[in-house]
């Protein structure tokens, strides 16, 4: 089977609709739930193994939606960073880890982040096998391989290179534009899954993006495809999917990221 690389969730924190908002973009996802969006994660089917990236505070649902023989093959986490929209659903791997696999599952953290899990989750240190990740070191993924990357997001935080035997991706849920180093080894990108946090204005210019500029960082860093995720829709201009389908209408080369979207690698 071909590796594949899913998107679980698409959301920003607050996710879509927010249960606090009632802006046209969260009217539209309570109208129609196949326009609703989880928080963000993604899981990567390689080989014969399953691997997570980010454990976001949906994962069971996220999870339950996946086909079973899927879930039952996870072999490792890697977390981008540790903000509760992307660490939260950690918990939720504790029985599929006491009831099925019955050895701890390999949990790759920021350095920074160490701390932060034992502090977070004294009850599940046997549940994990904790390691932290280094920028620019390769993983074996199955058949593929993933380098966390330095993103721009105020606290430690990593987009992830996934190099496949012909395609390469990078997944950068969270950032603020690249840092050189990163920009440097992001060089023929089939898919740019960027942050675009933001329509209008970019209330965080510092740690997220907006749509413009991450449609406009594809294209700098010359990705043959960029695909908006981590989407929220309740700022100062808010927009429902079909607003965001006419507004790229001319942008064949950019994508707007969906819950439950494949990619084959
Ligand atoms: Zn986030
Ligand atoms: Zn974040």
């Amino acid at each position: 089977m071909p590796a594949s690389f899913t998107l679980l969730g698409t959301s920003a924190g607050p996710g879509v609709p927010s249960y606090f908002c009632d802006c046209c973009g969260c009217r539209e996802a309570r109208e129609n739930p196949a326009l609703a969006r989880t928080r963000s994660g993604a899981l990567v089917r390689s080989g014969d193994g399953f691997h997570l990236i980010d454990t976001p505070p949906d994962l069971r649902q996220q999870l339950v939606n996946q086909p079973l023989q899927s879930i039952l093959a996870i072999e490792q986490i890697f977390l981008t960073h540790w903000h509760y929209d992307h660490f939260g659903g950690l918990g939720e791997l504790e029985y599929y880890v006491k009831l099925h696999r019955k050895q701890p599952i390999k949990l790759f953290l920021p350095p920074s982040a160490v701390a932060s899990f034992h502090d977070a989750f004294p009850d599940l240190t046997d549940v994990f096998d904790v390691s932290a990740w280094v920028f620019g070191q390769s993983y074996p993924l199955g058949d593929c391989s993933v380098t966390p990357l330095p993103a721009a997001h105020g606290i430690e935080t990593a987009g992830f290179l996934i190099t496949a035997p012909d395609k390469r991706l990078a997944y950068f849920p969270d950032t603020a534009g690249l840092p050189e180093f990163t920009r440097q080894r992001l060089g023929s990108l089939d898919w740019f899954f960027c942050d675009a946090t933001f329509t209008g204005d970019n209330w965080f210019p510092n740690s997220h993006m907006s749509i413009d500029e991450a449609v406009s960082l594809g294209r700098d860093i010359g990705a043959a495809s960029t695909v908006l995720t981590h989407l929220s829709i309740h700022y100062s201009h808010s927009m429902t999917v079909r607003d965001l389908q006419d507004y790229l209408a001319d942008s064949p080369d950019v994508f707007i990221a969906y819950d439950g979207m494949e990619i084959v690698l």
